[in-house]
């Protein structure tokens, strides 16, 4: 099928060169599913891929087919059609979208909710703005503040909570430690973020809780905190610590096997 103009209208014709969709029709914008909306004068309608108008033009606006139905105008009133032209959900929505993962978009006096396909409200229409779902989540603004919200309207939040972990941040010296999460994982970052930018692996968390309870964290310097971390070492330490560690580390995964 290649869509053509002929004589300032628009059909298609098929691989052989002939005009399947009548020439009276104005306005096509390609199929979906299926269809092809076309006009008739001020009314639109549906037509098949053979030309044949499988949906009468008596709606004012029309709107291709997403998973289903098609979002259509009657009036000022929007509604939902099925492929055989009729009204799944009555034109009574004053502003709506078409279907995204299962769900619509419709205004209710300016403010964004969302419908299922049997035009029940499934999100309550009280956002100022609001995107279509888009891998189970719908942009919305409320309040000022823009987040995302799942299906069922619960708004989720930017990051999960910090976890306290009741050691002390050895840079402040006043803020604790607490265990936030990343894309990579967990880690300890201090409370007084960004005040104080101090980053721990969440592998010391046990290691310092320890240090701590021996009176020895937080130490007086960072130099003594970058020790106790195991950052920074004497060459000769270093090699040693590396050596042993590795031999540990070595041990742990025997044991680990043997375990399994
Ligand atoms: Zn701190």
């Amino acid at each position: 099928m290649a869509l053509v103009v002929l004589n300032g209208k628009r059909g298609y014709i098929d691989k052989t060169g002939k005009m399947v969709t009548r020439d009276d029709f104005n306005n096509t914008w390609g199929f979906t599913e299926g269809l092809a909306v076309v006009n008739i004068g001020s009314k639109y309608g549906y037509i098949d891929k053979s030309g044949d108008m499988v949906i009468e033009p008596v709606f004012d606006i029309a709107n291709n087919f997403s998973e289903g139905l098609a979002l259509v105008v009657v009036g000022n009133k929007r509604g939902f059609i099925d492929k055989k032209g009729e009204f799944v959900i009555e034109p009574s929505w004053r502003s709506a979208s078409s279907f995204s993962e299962g769900l619509a978009r419709v205004a209710v006096e300016g403010k964004h909710g969302f419908i299922n396909m049997r035009g029940q409200l499934v999100v309550e229409p009280v956002y100022d703005f609001a995107q279509d779902y888009k891998e189970g989540l719908a942009l919305v603004k409320i309040n000022g503040k823009y987040g995302f919200i799942d299906k069922d309207g619960n708004i989720l939040p930017p990051k999960p909570p910090a976890q306290p972990s009741g050691v002390r941040c050895y840079k402040c010296k006043t803020g604790e430690l607490v265990i936030r999460e990343s894309k990579r994982g967990p880690f300890l970052g201090c409370n007084k973020f960004p005040r104080c930018r101090t980053i721990i692996s969440i592998k010391q968390l046990d290691h310092l809780k320890e240090l701590q309870e021996a009176g020895t964290w937080p130490p007086d310097t960072w130099e003594q905190a970058d020790e106790l971390l195991g950052r920074k070492k004497k060459k000769s330490d270093a090699t040693k610590t590396t050596k042993k560690a590795t031999k540990k580390a070595k041990k742990k995964a025997k044991v680990k096997v043997t375990a399994e």
